[in-house]
């Protein structure tokens, strides 16, 4: 099956996500990690994208759009893709639609998970990753076992991203509500979005988002 994620940051897209492509067999695929593993690597992608994700703009749709066109042709991604980050704008939607219909291989489903803006803010605050598998923590509602590192690399000290400090997660925010947002009429006119409140424990909204993914 061919999955978007569709969802504010901080949401649980990515904790999500994850769990559902690793169960599934399908290929997780995060635009936000392709683009910070691309910094880490100093490509010129990286060289590209660092200033405009420390800010919490938008990297350029062209990109983007190149970016995922060649992922979601990987080996990995056959079988079925979460695709969590993308599309965030409508030209990035439409080219999807239009590069997944020509491989005659349309999106399953669009689950749309939401939360209201203060527990966005309060979640990202709180949000700790590892920098090697990149699982998501959060130290108030799911800290690692010793608090400060990864349960799957217990040498791995845990870190938080560079964007997650109020003020960029504020405008974050706001960009989302302004670009990404209207994809949800985007894909409920198509017939293809299902909602999931987020705001629940995380099996809780897990069984709810394998629902959505199995109606
Ligand atoms: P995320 O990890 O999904 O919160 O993404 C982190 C940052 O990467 C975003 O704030 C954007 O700057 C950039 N980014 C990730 N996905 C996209 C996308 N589909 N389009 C444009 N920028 C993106």
């Amino acid at each position: 099956m061919q999955v978007v994620l569709l969802g504010p940051p901080g949401v649980g897209k990515g904790t999500q996500g994850r769990r559902l492509a690793s169960d599934r067999g399908w290929a997780l695929i995060s635009t936000g990690d392709m683009l910070r593993d691309a910094i880490a690597r100093g490509t010129p992608l990286g060289g590209q994208a660092r200033q405009l994700i420390d800010q919490g703009l938008l990297v350029p749709d062209a990109v983007m759009i190149g970016l995922v066109r060649e992922r979601t042709l990987e080996s990995d991604a056959r079988k079925g893709f979460v695709l969590d980050g993308f599309p965030r704008t409508v030209p990035q939607a439409d080219a999807l639609d239009a590069f997944l219909g020509e491989r005659g291989k349309p999106l399953d489903v669009v689950v749309a998970l939401t939360a209201p803006d203060e527990e966005l803010v309060r979640r990202l605050s709180a949000r700790w990753e590892c920098p090697v598998c990149r699982r998501v923590y959060n130290a108030i509602s799911a800290p690692s076992r010793d608090g400060c590192h990864c349960d799957d690399h217990p040498t791995t000290a845990l870190r938080q991203r560079e964007d997650d400090t109020v003020e960029t997660v504020k405008r974050r925010l706001g960009v989302y509500r302004e670009q990404t947002a209207p994809l949800a009429d985007y894909y409920r006119v198509r017939g293809r979005l299902k909602e999931v409140g987020g705001t629940g424990a995380l099996d809780e909204v897990y069984g709810a988002l394998v629902a959505a993914v199995a109606r």
